[in-house]
């Protein structure tokens, strides 16, 4: 495996305070090639407030699912909010899976300015954070994944079970607590010139707010109640963030760790059945790390990704072009031959 720590280039592009916007940290990270590595051990610790706010998003929902789950069970929860919830979990899912991963991150296919805003808009309302600082971390994983700059790989915490134990917790919520690597926006040159993306970006809070009056809006209107809203705002706001946080988290700390290894990847992604249904395709998280510009991650005919029919859906009414798909050689050449491992 290329350890080019001490790359000249990479100490040129290190050294640019303002490097091109397409510069190579950003390209290599959506081909997924490892052989730039960047420094950023100077690290900029979040403020009181980012931190305060990063545990509320992480906490408020779980305590909402709790509560309302107990409280409510059959007297407040209904076919109503249980498709509210469902609605928002899915389009909020698809925001982050198809938009803020495969084609912003990756550029897996192409589509128009109006969709890009649209998707942009859908993955900010899952609450994981704006969409450049997003993109910019899931580039470093790429570039670094299961190494020393991984933002959230759940290795590298030691031996034993305690080792594992804090290294799935670091990789499905503890790294965000960390301090953001310096430069991040050297990953996201090629979005952050995007004058509408930017701005969905900077105004992330909005699009939060929106995503929790939708369900609370619907909930009221089509009940007529206050009740309703409110049950609205639960189910198809915290409880659904709730859910959408720990599938899409999981990626990052389950599968790397349980699942099969079909390709050769330089590092330790799984595929994951399981995380492959409920997390929309995102669970052929072996074949993502392998190829990580396609936009199918479940290769196989048999391992569902939903993300990626509706990208071939869209392909096919003219919506999307460029969908991007690993060739046949290519996939052969990279198969891990399970009678020889
Ligand atoms: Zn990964
Ligand atoms: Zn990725």
């Amino acid at each position: 495996m290329s350890t080019s720590h001490n790359n000249p280039i990479l100490s040129a592009v290190s050294a640019l305070v303002e490097p091109k916007a397409d510069s190579s940290p950003a390209d290599n990270a959506v081909t997924g090639h490892d052989h730039v590595r960047t420094h950023a051990h100077e690290g900029v610790k979040p403020t009181f407030m980012v931190q305060a706010v990063n545990l509320l998003a992480v906490v408020v929902p779980f305590i909402g699912f709790i509560v309302a789950a107990v409280l409510l069970w059959g007297i407040g929860f209904s076919w109503l909010h249980l498709s509210l919830m469902v609605a928002m979990y899915l389009l909020s899912a698809v925001g982050i899976t198809i938009g803020y991963h495969r084609l912003f991150t990756h550029r897996a296919f192409e589509t128009s300015r109006t969709l890009k805003a649209v998707f942009a808009i859908l993955g900010s309302m899952a609450v994981e954070g704006p969409l450049l600082k997003w993109v910019a971390m899931h580039r470093r994983h790429h570039q670094h994944s299961d190494e020393e700059h991984d933002p959230h790989s759940p290795h590298l915490h030691g031996e034993g079970l305690w080792g594992v134990v804090t290294g799935l917790f670091h990789a499905h919520v503890g790294w965000i607590f960390d301090r953001d690597p310096a430069n991040l926006e050297r990953y996201v040159g090629d979005l952050s010139k995007d004058k509408v993306l930017n701005y969905i970006s900077r105004t992330f809070p909005l699009w939060v707010l929106v995503g929790l009056l939708i369900p609370t809006i619907l909930g009221g209107l089509i009940s007529m109640t206050w009740t309703g809203a409110l049950l609205g705002l639960v189910w198809g706001g915290f409880a659904r963030i709730f859910l959408v946080h720990h599938v899409t988290w999981s990626i990052n700390s389950v599968c790397h760790l349980w699942g099969s290894k079909d390709f050769e990847s330089h590092d330790e992604s799984r595929n994951n059945f399981i995380f492959g249904v409920l997390a929309m395709g995102e669970g052929w998280h072996n074949n993502h790390h392998a190829f990580p510009t396609s936009a199918r991650h479940g290769l196989k005919w048999w391992q569902f990704d939903a993300s990626y029919y509706i990208i071939a859906g869209m392909e096919r009414v003219g919506l999307a072009s460029k969908v991007r798909l690993p060739s046949e050689q290519t996939m052969a050449a990279k198969a891990i031959k399970s009678a020889a491992s």
